[in-house]
């Protein structure tokens, strides 16, 4: 049954894929802001430490693609007023998935789109060939791991996921890594950079990667946008080890009790109504609120 489900969404995808997809190079250089650019030596540090995929690219936080502009912004992520040429217009979102990908990769891929084409209003559609912005989901050599873009860049944007090999399952274990690179590409940010985190958890600066502290930075209250309260189950949390120095001393840990900090297997329910509220979906009528919020509220159950 499976293979057969497997085998139509293929064949179905197959037909819908467009010729004229741009070449992506094996070897890509998205841009990192100036002061949080790594030295060879410290990108050899972090593929020698065993890291997680999302840590491995050595971008922005571990895994977000900005220019020096953005960087200078990005503690306004959210705030189309400030920044409304990273908001995707018309809520669409036009994809291309690499053939690179095999079957069953492919496959979580598009799960991770078809889930957020459910739970929210913005439309994740197949690129038609025409559109001037999409995004081309691709197996990027280097940098290696999980990486996206903050927001809409223009023109063809790469959202890079690592298909699993003998080591590990990288990027494509489940659809939720899609999730959380797919809504970076949407305009959200890390959890923990929240500027009200401290009252939440604890950051371990001795049990992190010394050139890494940077990381762990927060944003400014006066632009954070969040109308939600602090998530602890995040899709978009770190983990309690990313960054760190060795096995079992942890970067980041929660203030409250018997909480676990952050996942990558489905959006939280504050994620879902978080995307919906950034793109609007919850005020463009009463139905449509309704709607989303029953949909949110069976996340993170
Ligand atoms: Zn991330």
């Amino acid at each position: 049954m499976k293979t057969v489900v497997l085998l139509a969404v293929t064949c179905q995808l197959a037909l819908m894929a467009p010729r004229n997809i741009p070449h992506v190079p094996d070897v890509v250089f998205p841009p990192v802001p100036e002061d949080a650019r790594l030295s060879s030596d410290q990108l050899r540090v972090l593929s020698e430490t065993n890291q997680d995929p999302e840590v491995q690219p050595g971008l922005f936080q571990g895994d977000m693609a900005l220019t020096n502009d953005m960087y200078d912004l990005w503690r306004v992520g959210l705030r189309w007023d400030v920044a409304p040429e990273r908001k995707w217009r018309n809520n669409t979102v036009h994809y291309v998935i690499s053939p690179l990908y095999d079957t069953s990769d492919y496959v979580t891929i598009y799960k991770a789109i078809l889930t957020l084409n459910f739970l929210t209003c913005i439309k994740f559609v197949p690129w038609d060939g025409k559109a001037k912005d999409f995004l081309l989901i691709w197996p990027i050599k280097y940098p290696q791991g999980c990486w996206s873009y903050v927001g809409r860049f223009g023109g063809p944007q790469i959202l890079s996921l690592q298909p699993p090999n003998a080591m590990s399952a990288n990027c494509l274990g489940g659809e939720g890594r899609s999730i959380h690179e797919l809504l970076h590409a949407l305009g959200i940010f890390h959890e923990q950079s929240r500027a009200d985190r401290d009252q939440f958890v604890d950051i371990h600066p001795e049990n992190i990667i010394s050139e890494f502290r940077v990381n762990f930075n927060k944003e400014s209250l006066e632009n954070t946008t969040y109308s939600f309260e602090y998530d602890y189950e995040s899709i978009m949390h770190y983990g309690q080890f990313y960054f760190s120095k060795g096995k079992g001393q942890p970067t980041i840990t929660p203030k409250k009790k018997g909480v676990k900090l952050g996942q990558r297997t489905a959006m939280s329910h504050t994620d879902c109504l978080k995307i919906n509220d950034l793109y609007g979906c919850l005020d463009k009528s009463m139905y449509h609120r309704r709607k989303y919020y029953t949909l949110c509220k069976f996340m993170g159950l």
